[in-house]
C-alpha cells in the first residue's frame, strides 16, 4: 500500500528539500517547489559581493537531487502554491509561464514554503532561477559601482552584508549600517551587540543608531542610480545603493488564515509541528514558515528530520507521531566579513576565531553537496 501514498511537499529549500530525502530514501513522496534550483541564500551575503560565490555553487539544479531516485517514487513540479483546502486534502499550483493552474491531491502535505523580504533582495529565492540570478548579478555590478552604500537593518542578515561590504571595500567605500534601535542584532544582549559593532568598526562600516527608514526614493541621475534614505528623525542620508535587510514575511498567502497567527502569519503549529485545525492532522509545517522559536536552518533541519520520521510512521507505520525536539542549544553565529565573527552557544560567547572556522570561512557552502546528496537528511 505504501506506493499508493501521496506527500506533497511545498518548498524546495532548506526544509523542503531534507524532507524530500528523508522520505524518498524510505519510498515514497512527491515535491512540489517554485524554484528549478536549490539556493543557498545563507552565502547570498557574500555572492554580491563580484567574483566570490561562483552561480553553480550557490544555486543548484533540483533535479540533480532527486534524480538519484526511481522516477516512479516522485514527481518534481514546479509552480507557486496559489491556494489549499485542508479539508478536501488538495494545493493549487500556478505553473510558470503560463495561465495553467494545477490541482494537486496528497494524504499528507509538508509546507516548507519558508519566507521572504519584501524588498528586491536577494537574500532569499523569492522568484524563479532567472530572475534571481537577474538580481544577484545585478546587486553584484550595484555594489562594485557604488560609492556609497547604506544597509539598512541590523539584525543577524544586515551585520553580515555590512560586513561582508566592509571587508571587500572599507577602505574604498563609504558603508553605512542603520539599526533601528540602541544597538545592532536587537534581542541579543548588550556586551554581545557592542563586540559585533567593534567587529564591525575594524572593517570601517559606520553604525548609524536610532536610524528608522521611513521612506527610500530612487532617482535615476545622468542614467546612474541615486538613493535618499529618510529617516524617521527626519533625517535625509544621499547614497548610490541603497540594501534593505528588515521586512521578512512568511510564504503563508496560499493557507486560510484561521490556521496563521494573526499578527506574524507564520502557520500555527502544535508540538508534532502539525498545523492546527486540520481534520486528520494530515499537514505539516517545518521552517521560516514556522519561525518557532526562531527563524534558523539548524532549527529548520531539525524540523525537517522530525516531520519526516513522523509522516513515515504515521503513514505507513500506522504509529503515532512523536514530539518534534529543536536543537539542545541555540547557537547564533554571525560572520562579519571574510576573516572574523561574532556567536554565542547559549548564552556563552564564541571566539571570533571559531566562528571564522565554524561559519565565516565558507558561509557553510560546503553543506550544498550535502542537500543535492541527501547525506544531510
Ligand atoms: C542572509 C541569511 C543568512 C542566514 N544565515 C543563517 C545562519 O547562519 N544560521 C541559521 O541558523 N540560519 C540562518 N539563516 C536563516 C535560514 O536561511 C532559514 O532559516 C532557512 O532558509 C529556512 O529554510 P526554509 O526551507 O524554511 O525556507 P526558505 O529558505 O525561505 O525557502 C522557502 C522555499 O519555498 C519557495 N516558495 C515560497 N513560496 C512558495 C509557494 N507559494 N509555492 C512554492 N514554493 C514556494 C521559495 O522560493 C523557497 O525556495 C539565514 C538567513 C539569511 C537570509
Amino acid at each position: 500500500m505504501a506506493d499508493t501514498k501521496t506527500v506533497v511537499i511545498l518548498g524546495g529549500s532548506l526544509g523542503g528539500l531534507h524532507v524530500a530525502h528523508a522520505l524518498l530514501k524510505k519510498h515514497q513522496q512527491y515535491p512540489k517547489l517554485r524554484n528549478t534550483h536549490f539556493y543557498w541564500n545563507i552565502a547570498s551575503v557574500r555572492a554580491i559581493i563580484p567574483g566570490q560565490i561562483p552561480d553553480a555553487k550557490i544555486l543548484r539544479d533540483l533535479s540533480e537531487a532527486l534524480q538519484p531516485y526511481p522516477s516512479k517514487m516522485y514527481e518534481l513540479v514546479i509552480g507557486e502554491a496559489i491556494s489549499s483546502d485542508f479539508t478536501a486534502k488538495t494545493v493549487k499550483i500556478q505553473l510558470p509561464n503560463s495561465e495553467d493552474v494545477r490541482k494537486l491531491t496528497y494524504d499528507h502535505l509538508v509546507l516548507a514554503t519558508g519566507a521572504r523580504y519584501t524588498n528586491d533582495t536577494p537574500w532569499k529565492a523569492n522568484s524563479d532561477y532567472q530572475s534571481l540570478l537577474t538580481l544577484l548579478h545585478d546587486t553584484a555590478s550595484k555594489v562594485e559601482k557604488a560609492k556609497h552604500i547604506i544597509v539598512a537593518g541590523a539584525g543577524a542578515t544586515g551585520v553580515e552584508v555590512a560586513g561582508e561590504l566592509g571587508y571587500e571595500y572599507g577602505k574604498t567605500k563609504t558603508i553605512t549600517l542603520l539599526a533601528s534601535g540602541n544597538h545592532v542584532l536587537p534581542g541579543e544582549q548588550e556586551s554581545f551587540s557592542s563586540a559585533t559593532e567593534n567587529e564591525l568598526k575594524k572593517l570601517n562600516v559606520h553604525v548609524q543608531k536610532l536610524a528608522r527608514v521611513k521612506d527610500v526614493t530612487r532617482i535615476l541621475d545622468e542614467g546612474e542610480e541615486k538613493y535618499t534614505v529618510k529617516l524617521e528623525s527626519g533625517q535625509d542620508l544621499d547614497c548610490d545603493l541603497y540594501l534593505p535587510t528588515q521586512g521578512m514575511v512568511p510564504n503563508s498567502d496560499y493557507i486560510n488564515a484561521k490556521h496563521l497567527d494573526g499578527k506574524t502569519k507564520t502557520v500555527l503549529v502544535d508540538e508534532f509541528l502539525h498545523v492546527t485545525g486540520v481534520p486528520g492532522s494530515t499537514v505539516w509545517a517545518v521552517g521560516d514558515i514556522v519561525s518557532k522559536p526562531r527563524a534558523g536552518f539548524m532549527i529548520t533541519q531539525k524540523q525537517a528530520a522530525s516531520v519526516a520520521k513522523n509522516v513515515e510512521a504515521v503513514l505507513l507505520q500506522n504509529k503515532q507521531p512523536v514530539p518534534a525536539k529543536g536543537p539542545p542549544v541555540d547557537i547564533l553565529a554571525c560572520a562579519v566579513g571574510r576573516g572574523r565573527g561574532v556567536g554565542r552557544m547559549g548564552s556563552i560567547r564564541l571566539p571570533s576565531f571559531g566562528v571564522w572556522l565554524a561559519k565565516g570561512r565558507t558561509l557553510g557552502m560546503q553543506m550544498v553537496d550535502q542537500y543535492i546528496s541527501g547525506s544531510v537528511a
